[in-house]
Parts: C-alpha cells; structure tokens; sequence
C-alpha cells in the first residue's frame, strides 16, 4: 500500500515529553507531513527514483539514502530548530517495543503493509497511546484515530487476506496473468537468483496440493517445497549467454511441451505453446544493447536493459521477441553484472533489473498460454502487489493526519474522525468523515472474541500453525503457545537448549503433539511478548477440503468476525437479526447513546452555540411514469410563521438522491457565506482550547478542517415493524453553527420531543419514508404532522427514550417478537410467507444453514419474495458461500438495482472472491444511495 510521505514505511511516534513540547506543533498542509514538535520517525527504506514524483521532501540527489535521515534534514531546514530523531529501522525491532511507545503522545502511521500496520496496533493498544492509522491505494484513502478502549482498534475491522492461488494452476495450468506474474516471480526468479539449496518446485512435475505461493504480504515466497531439482541451476564454468539460452529453452520450450503432453490436463482447455522464436536474431539484438549499455558508463546493465533493447517506455507492452530479449538480456546482466548477488537475491519490486525479468518471464509464459502481456508498469505493480501511489492522495491523507493529531493534541479526542478519500465524489464531495466507531467486542486484539481454527490435524503442523497462521496471518512476531500440559516458546532470551527442545516438535503434525496432542475442542492460549498480545484458539478438526477455496488445509474464523456484516450498534450479542430486513430491525440510532451533539458536527462542535431555524417539509404524490411530484413544505425561520410546501420531482429509483441534493442546493443557497470573522472566530476559539504556551497552528489546517460537512440527517423515528416499517427523518446542514445560520427554535423542540435532543441551526426539512427492505418508498409530510401531539412523535419520544435507557438489541428484539411483527395483514400468511418468517426466526438465531433451507422452500414455493432472497445472501455470506451469495443478491438487484443491502451483500461476495472492482462499484453505488453509510465506507476502506 502506498503511504503517506514522509513516512512511507514507517511510524512516526510523537513524543510525550513536557506537554509543552507535544503541543509545539506546526503544520503545513498540501505538501507532506511537515511538523514542529519533537519527532521520532521511523522508516526502514531508502529513496527510489520512482518516490520522488510524491514524496516532497526527497530530491534526486537523495536517491539512495535513507527516508527517515533525509525527511528528518529537510524538515529541519524547513522549520529551523524542530528537534527529530530519525531511525532508519523496522518498526517491528524489539527496541520499539510498547514501553518504548508509551513515552509518546501520539503515534502516526503511514505504513506500506499490514503486517506492520497490525504491530503498532497492538504496541497503541498495550501502551494506550492514541494511533492515527492512514492508507492509500490510488485515488482511495482513509485516516483513521484509534484509542484503546474507546473507539475501534485497526483490527476491530476486517481486513484483505492475502491472496493464495492453488498450486497447480501457477506450474502448470495458469489462465491469468496474475499467475504468471506469480511463477515468474516467485519460483523463476527464486531458482535463478535466489539460494540454490532453497528448493522450489519447478523442477518438480509431481502434484502436491498442499503447496500454494502466498502474494503479496512482503514479497511472497515459496511457503513449502518438495524437491531440489538443480537443473536450472548454472553450472560450474557455463558462460552468461549459454545459461540463458538454456533456461529459456528449458522453461518456455521443453516445459511447454511436456505439460501439452499430459493430455488429461486439457480436457476443457487449451494446451500451451511453446515458444517459437528467432534466437539466434534475439541474441544479436542483446549483444547490441550490452555494447550499448556498457558505453553509457558502468552498471548501467546492472539496474535496468530495457532502455538499451530500445523499449523505454514502461506502459507499452512487449511483443514476444521484446520480452525474449529483456529475458535474456536480464539473466545475462544479473550473471555478468551483478554476480555477487546471485545466490542470495529475493525479489524485490524497486530492483529495476529484477522487474523487467519478472516481466520479461511472465510474458513470455502468458504468450505461450494465450494470455494477454502486460507493460513492465503493469507487472510491477502486481509483482510488489502494489497499486501505484497519487501524490494528491497522499497529500490530502497527510492533511487528514495532521488534522486529527492536532485534535488529539488539543485534547478533543471526542471530536475525532475517521475519514475516507473516495475515488469519485458522493454527494459531490470526496471526503466522507464519520465518527470514529465504537469498538468492536468481536475483535480478537482488543476485545474478547475467541478465534476458531478448523485444520486438518493430521497434515497441519507446529511449524505450519506458527509460519503460516500466527506469523502469516495473525501478524505475531513471537508467539507462545501453551494447550494443556503442551507449550511452545520462541524469542532471543531463550537458551539453545531450550530452543532445541521446542524446535523438535515444529515438523510435528498438531494431533502427534506431546501431552496427548491437539484435538477438535483444544483452546490454545497464544501470547505474544514484543506485541503484549494474546488471545485464543478453540481448535477443530477437519478432514475433507475444497482445495481451490482452501488450497493451505486450514481455515480461521472469528478474526474477520462475521458480525462485521452487521449494522453498527447492534450490541455485542450475536444479534445480527438486525440484517433480517423482513423483521425492519434497524436498531441503528436506538443501540447508540445520543450525545448532545449539534448540527455542527465533528470537532467544532465545541463552536456550535446549538441553533438552528427553519422547516422544510417534504410530501410525496407519486405520479404514473418515471417521475414523481413532491410538494414540499418550507417554512422561514420564524416560529410564528407557518411551515411552507414546495414541489419536488425525483426519478424513479432515484428517491434517496433527489432528496439530499435539494436540500444541499437549498443550503448551499440559502446558508450565509462563511465570513472572514467568523473564519477568524473559529480559529480563536480553537487556538483558546490549546494550553498556554503552545504554539499556533497553522490557519490552513481549520479552513480544511471546516470543509469536512455534510447534510446531517438524523432519524427522528426509526423504520421498525412496530411503527409498520415508517420512519421520519430531519434534515440539517452540519455547518449551520458555523455559519451562524439563525436559531431553529421548534426543530430544535421537535427534536427534543422526539427523545434526540439537538439544538438546530438554519433550516431543517423533514421526510417520511416507508422502508420495509423490499421496497422504500416517500410518503406524505405534511403541515400538520408538525404537531407536538402528533402521534409519531410520541412514538418516536418512547422509542429514543428507551435506547437511551441502554436497553440492548436483545431486548428489543424480545420485546417485538412478543408484540408480534407489527401491523401485518391480519389474515394468516401464505405458505411461502410462513416459511420466509421462520426462515427469519432461524436467522436471528444464528442457525444460517436452517435459514438457507427454509429461504429456499420458501422460494420454491413463491420466487417473488425478494427480502427473503437478500436475506438468504446474508445467511450465505455467514456461511462463506460467496458465488451463491453474490447470485442472491444478483437477483435481488436485478428488481431493485438500488437496494442497498443488496449492494452491500454482492459487495462482500465479490470481496471475498477477490472481484475488488466490482465489490468497489457496489460500495461506491451504496454512498450515492446513502452518503456516510457506515459499512459501506469501511469496506471501501478494507478494498485498499
Ligand atoms: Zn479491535
């Protein structure tokens, strides 16, 4: 992942110090992170060409030297006197350990993997020191603030796996340049350049399925080998060119023949092809460019043949005779050049030479399979599994960062945001802040969640259970395992004997453990010290595997908590009922606590003097066709005066939008213009909350820091059954404070009355929809439901008085349950009905195979039902089932192309295939339908 500048790949904690020293604290914006205060900046990398299109601080002539060096210099002569330690070190040394964190106030990452991005997680958490988290990839971006204990942890979210391809399809059967890319990286490369006695398979023809080549997660590499066939080894005396030609006849002649051959492999596909080419006219053109490259002065062959052979440029694709050339002319240039390296070379994605042979290879093997070449851009990209970094990105993230340590400087962590950089504006606008979400109690590192690990005992060993699944995708660095009378202990204190003796049980399988062995129904406590970590594994065994879904023979659940499906506030229970839509369960306002938070929003709330004016009032008149007339009802600010109606049109399918942007077009027309004053106001006022002595911050941050508004919608009554699926909606804009819009004396009241007491400012407007999951539809708003007796809002006042009281999601659920389904026809329900309802009953109780059952009779018996469709989708997701999950929620859309749970549910199904842009496109079409949508943004944020 592509980081901010100019920590890319590194952290930078804030040190704690005097408090006057955290609070000296300078910051520019639109360039990089530039900061006065005293700073420790941790960065492992040096600087490559290719960061200096964004990364602002590192000019050419730094190429070479280290990141956090040269970003700690140039900072400093930017700010004269600023005191920064530079660490040209990984974050994840033992020296950085939570005791080292803990003496800082603040730690900001700007990382490039999740490994590490996990780590510091864990120190924040064991150190209690706030994080504020960021990534990009391309035009997306998120900052997020994490504090322990109050808001979500970075792992309380799910997150990407890393993807694995089965083995056989990369050696002997790939039908996407992704595999190519994969052989030619991870076992070409490795053979030819890597340690010769790390075996890989490539010489080997034998079938192994237990063997996949992990990408991605820190340059990859052969997770097992079987046998070490040296064949493609040089041998001893073999001149440059002949051993190139060799392996190039080996692995795209010989080879491509010899898998034609296995008839029984090209059954329902096309054999390969092996490669016919001129040679002899490949060689000559290498033998030119090396002359050529040795002219324009030494080790020019060494980082890079491709301008020589005349192909300079990087987003052209190679003809074959191109990648033949580069091939051979990069093995040639790696041997004659660079021969000190071979034998210990891994693949590294800024190794300009090491690129164009993977390129180079992995064309090569696609044009003998029929698959399309991708451009040395292209392969890089997905050889360092990267997507190419935005400097406009990174700067806007940088921004983001800086706003938020300067709330938590100043104290206002309440007022902190999580915010996501969108790739196309929702609602025309790119960023999209929320509060920064509660934590999760599902989260296996900060919360109490018990992780399940189904694994074939048998097969799965010690030392596969701590490579692959605590190290590779728990992220531990020492992991300790006791089960039972059974432990295991790594780490630099140990004595060799000691480590012996653990080490001996590492190649044996789980079920020949000593102390009896694991079985289903062991719980493992794993600890590990460098992060202060644990938590636990139950155990279980399973032998039987789907080897695509599963190509490693093990499975871990609990760390991607399926309730993260769910909708926010639904309470630790494992209620997530509350995606049974037949049941409306939308206890998304009822399960939060509601802060006295004003229509301002955000940070500057504290600016908000809590008033609003105005009433708008939307009515529906739907009319035949496509369109359909509103009169909406608008009032002035005065609370004598009546509510006034207006006329909208909105598109069929189109409801939500319409909607929102009249009301923004109406603020943006009728909010008073932020005034030079006022901006002076909110600058004073925040400059009053920093303790004396602190120096001021930059003018530059507030004015970004006040672009973060919306249209602030607050559901005054809840879509439940109970009301037969009918909510009510108020409308405010979030800058009214600011702006001093005038005080909205009976929004303000009605708001009250309702059990949300908010104090308004500017206008308010008012809808009521009817939103029962399979259809969503305007109703009527008119004057006269402005009643302070109306029954809705009594309504309304009980429900929000009740979730306040903290009665939980469980509660209400029961209580509905016994109130009955709310105000259904009287008449008994049809069959089809009757099987969707106890469809829905087993869903809440979590039994999702039940409800798959009893969804599909139902469906069998009606196949209308479209909510007990896309709840099937759910119930699939729940159980992994993605392809049929993404096609439930395929035919919902196919009805209703704007239901957003739809969305959501083929989002996840594409998700978990790996199908990030058809999951993007999804998650993108939910922000248009409902701007800020929670789950929505975090799983955009999670495509990253
Ligand atoms: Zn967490």
């Amino acid at each position: 992942m592509a980081m901010v500048a100019p920590s890319e790949g590194g952290a930078i904690p804030w040190p704690l110090g005097a408090t006057s020293y955290a609070m000296r604290t300078r910051v520019r914006m639109g360039a990089d992170l530039v900061w006065n205060a005293h700073l420790i900046g941790i960065d492992l990398d040096t600087i490559e060409t290719s960061n200096l299109n964004r990364q602002f601080l590192f000019r050419q002539q730094h190429v070479g030297q280290s990141k956090a060096s040269v970003a700690a210099a140039a900072v400093q002569a930017i700010v004269p006197g600023v005191s920064i330690t530079a660490h040209r070190a990984n974050v994840k040394e033992a020296r950085f350990s939570a005791d080292f964190v803990s003496g800082f106030d603040l730690v900001l990452n700007g990382l490039d993997n999740l490994e590490a991005r996990r780590h510091v997680n864990r120190l924040c958490l064991a150190a209690r020191v706030p994080l504020v988290e960021s990534g990009t990839a391309g035009y997306l971006g998120q900052v997020s603030v994490h504090l322990g204990g109050v808001t979500e942890c970075f792992e309380c979210q799910p997150k990407p796996v890393p993807k694995t391809y089965p083995v056989c399809t990369i050696r002997n059967t790939p039908d996407k340049p992704i595999h190519c890319i994969v052989w030619a990286k991870d076992l070409l490369f490795a053979r030819l350049f890597g340690p010769p006695e790390a075996a890989t398979d490539l010489d080997d023809a034998g079938e192994d399925p237990g063997m996949v080549w992990e990408f991605g997660g820190g340059g990859g590499g052969v997770e097992a080998a079987t046998t070490a066939g040296p064949a493609l080894l040089r041998r001893s005396g073999e001149p440059a060119e002949e051993y190139a030609l060799r392996v190039f006849q080996a692995v795209f002649v010989a080879d491509m023949e010899r898998l034609a051959g296995v008839e029984e492999m090209w059954k329902g596909r096309e054999p390969p092809t092996p490669c016919a080419l001129d040679l002899a006219a490949v060689g000559e053109r290498v033998r030119l460019a090396e002359e050529s490259a040795a002219g324009r002065g030494p080790g020019v062959a060494a980082s890079g043949m491709s301008s020589a052979l005349g192909l300079p440029d990087a987003q052209r694709a190679w003809a074959p005779e191109d990648s033949a050339a580069v091939f051979l002319a990069s093995v040639r240039a790696f041997l004659t050049h660079r021969a000190e390296e071979v034998g210990a070379l891994r693949f590294d994605k800024d190794d300009a030479l090491a690129t164009e042979f993977v390129a180079a290879a992995a064309n090569l093997r696609s044009h003998c399979y029929g698959i399309p070449p991708q451009t040395l851009f292209e392969a890089k990209g997905m050889a360092g599994n990267i997507i190419h970094a935005v400097a406009t990105t990174n700067a806007i993230a940088s921004g983001l960062i800086v706003v938020e340590a300067m709330k938590l400087l100043a104290g206002q962590s309440k007022a902190c945001h999580t915010t996501f950089l969108l790739a196309e504006a929702s609602n025309k606008k790119l960023l999209t802040p929320m509060q920064s979400p509660e934590p999760n109690p599902n989260c296996v590192i900060c919360g109490k969640a018990q992780l399940l690990l189904h694994a074939d005992l048998h097969a799965l060993t010690l030392g596969d259970l701590i490579t692959q699944v605590l190290r590779g995708r728990m992220a531990l660095v020492e992991p300790t395992l006791v089960a039972g009378s059974f432990m295991y202990e790594e780490g630099e204190d140990l004595e060799e004997d000691e480590v012996a003796f653990h080490s001996q049980n590492l190649t044996k399988p789980l079920s020949q453990l000593p102390g009896g062995g694991f079985a289903t129904g062991t719980l493992v406590e794993v600890t590990d010290q460098a992060q202060q970590t644990s938590f636990r594994i139950l155990v279980q065994h399973k032998d039987t595997w789907d080897e695509d879904a599963e190509p490693l023979r093990w499975e871990i659940r609990g760390e991607l908590p399926a309730s993260t499906f769910g909708k926010e506030g639904a309470g630790p229970q494992p209620d997530d009922g509350s995606e049974v839509e037949e049941e409306g369960f939308e206890i998304v306002e009822e399960g939060t606590a509601l802060p006295s938070k004003t229509a301002a929003g955000g940070w500057l709330e504290s600016y908000a003097s809590g008033q609003w004016t105005g009433w708008l009032t939307v009515t529906a008149e739907p009319r035949s066709g496509d369109e359909t007339l509103n009169r909406v009802w608008m009032d002035s600010e005065k609370r004598s005066q009546p509510p006034e109606e207006k006329t909208l049109v909105w598109k069929e399918g189109k409801e939500v939008e319409c909607l929102l942007d009249e009301i923004k077009a109406h603020f943006a027309r009728t909010s008073p213009v932020k005034t030079p004053a006022q901006q002076a106001a909110q600058v004073a006022q925040l400059r009053a909350k920093l303790p004396a002595g602190a120096a001021a911050p930059d003018d530059r941050l507030l004015v970004a820091a006040t672009s973060l508004n919306m249209v602030e919608s607050i559901a005054l009554l809840p879509n439940l059954p109970v009301h037969g699926f009918v909510g009510v909606n108020m409308y405010v804009d979030d800058e009214g404070s600011i702006r001093e819009a005038p005080f909205n004396a009976r929004a303000s009241e009605l708001a009250t009355l309702c059990g949300k007491p908010l104090q308004v400012r500017g206008d308010a407007f008012l809808s009521r929809v009817l939103d029962d999951g399979e259809a969503f539809r305007r109703l009527d708003f008119g004057a006269n439901d402005l009643s302070s007796s109306a029954p809705w809002v009594a309504a309304a006042g009980a429900k929000n008085a009740e979730a306040r009281r903290g009665e939980g999601a469980q509660a209400i659920l029961q209580r509905m349950q016994a109130e009955g389904a709310g105000p259904g026809p009287a008449s008994s329900p049809s069959p089809a009905d009757a099987l969707k309802q106890q469809g829905n009953a087993a869903f809440k109780r979590c039994e999702w195979e039940t409800a798959v059952r009893l969804y599909t009779q139902a469906l069998e018996a009606e196949s209308g039902l479209v909510a007990a469709r896309n709840n099937r989708a759910q119930a699939l997701l729940h159980l992994q089932r993605w392809r049929e999950a993404g096609a439930d929620a395929e035919a919902v859309l196919a009805a209703q192309p704007d239901n957003a749970k739809a969305l959501l549910r083929r989002a996840a199904a594409a998700q978990a295939l790996g199908e990030h842009a058809a999951a993007r496109a999804d998650l993108e079409h939910v922000l248009v339908l409902e701007p800020g949508h929670r789950e929505a943004a975090l799983r955009l944020a999670s495509l990253t």
